[in-house]
């Protein structure tokens, strides 16, 4: 039996596709709203194939209010809305910041308007660990202040954060849950749904599978001058697949009616660091291809250090990650060999 109709905003995406399977697979039904502005209508067969049902589309573009109310006027017997439309290219956003602002704002603001007319109950929003800035000390806790980020993607997020927050406090018959990822890397086993890149891309690990597969000619090592083991910077990388389960089981905790506050946040990491360096020679390891990378300066705005404390998902949640960085760099490979014959 079905256990209801989940709207998934970016559905087509990457965090999205994977959230998707493992929805259909959890019997619920799961309707797609998707721009296709950074994602293909392909993905759409592929969740076919892996999860055996077709779901439901509606290509809109949710920063536009007319558009975004018809969408979800044709979908109001959902009993949930999971957020991950958004743009979320860091250093475009420094370039764009309207842009930014414009999409990742106003496409939430239509997203809770319609979930107060319609009375779709329960709202999970794709969250960043970026919200916490430099952190002070470590593994970071959901309690930790947020900070004013660096990029206006990072800042989007956590204005967006607060507009939740208040939105639950104003209206306490809404629940949401923010979910704080940390570094999603890694790609579903099938090889049928992954991160698809829009030009160069930004973060280290399709840069290196792109480096590996020929596509670009050097992986630039940002800076070997930290404090860290190898003078790299540590971030806590977790399985795309491992992320999708996790907003089921926050799905299930918002539907549960077992909230003690009508917002909440959770980390969604491993708990475990790991270093630029740690990526390229578990990779060399891993696929036995070579890395051609070179040390080069800081990136501006990038931090030393960031890990997760997921006690809090763990225990709350009952959600923990646990898929190995051998398994995410492995799944990221083998899509990245597959995707561009597509
Ligand atoms: N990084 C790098 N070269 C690259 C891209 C990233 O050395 O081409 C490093 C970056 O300095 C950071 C880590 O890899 O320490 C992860 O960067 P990413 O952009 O993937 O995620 P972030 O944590 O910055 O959001």
């Amino acid at each position: 039996m079905s256990r209801g109709k989940v709207i998934i905003t970016g559905g087509c995406g990457y965090i999205g596709s994977h959230t998707s399977v493992e929805l259909i697979k959890n019997k619920f039904d799961v309707v797609i709203f998707d721009d296709l502005s950074n994602s293909k209508e392909f993905i759409m067969d592929r969740i076919y194939q892996i999860a055996g049902v077709k779901p439901a589309f509606e290509k809109v573009d949710l920063s536009n209010p007319i558009e975004a109310d018809r969408a979800y006027y044709k979908h109001s017997d959902a009993h949930s809305i999971i957020n991950f439309a958004a743009f979320k290219a860091v250093g475009e956003s420094v370039e764009k910041p309207i842009l930014y602002y414009k999409n990742n704002l106003y496409t939430l603001i239509n997203s809770i308007e319609a979930q107060k007319k319609y009375g779709i109950k329960n709202f999970i929003f794709s969250s960043s660990a970026t919200v916490y800035g430099n952190p002070n000390r470590l593994p970071i806790t959901e309690s930790f202040q947020t900070k004013r980020a660096f990029s206006p993607y990072g800042n989007s997020k956590k204005i967006a954060e607060e507009i939740l927050e208040d939105f639950s406090k104003a209206y306490p018959e809404f629940k949401t849950i923010s979910l704080r990822y940390f570094n999603p890397i890694g790609a579903h086993e099938s090889g049928l749904i992954g991160e698809l890149p829009n030009g160069i891309p930004n973060n280290l690990l399709p840069y290196v599978t792109q480096c590996a597969a020929g596509v670009l000619k050097e992986l630039q090592v940002f800076g070997n001058d930290y404090n860290t083991k190898d003078g790299t910077p540590i971030r806590d990388y977790v399985h795309v697949v491992d992320l999708a389960k996790a907003h089921v089981k926050a799905l299930e905790r918002l539907l549960s009616g077992n909230m003690k506050e009508n917002y909440d946040v959770y980390n969604l990491g491993t708990g475990k660091g790991v270093t630029v360096m740690d990526i390229i020679n578990t990779f060399e390891k891993v696929t036995k291809e070579k890395i051609n990378y070179r040390i080069t300066k800081r990136r501006a705005g990038d931090v030393q250090a960031l890990f997760a404390s997921a006690e809090k998902a763990k225990n709350n949640l009952g959600w923990e990650a646990t898929l190995s960085l051998e398994n995410m760099i492995e799944t990221s490979w083998n899509w990245e060999k597959t995707f561009r014959d597509m």
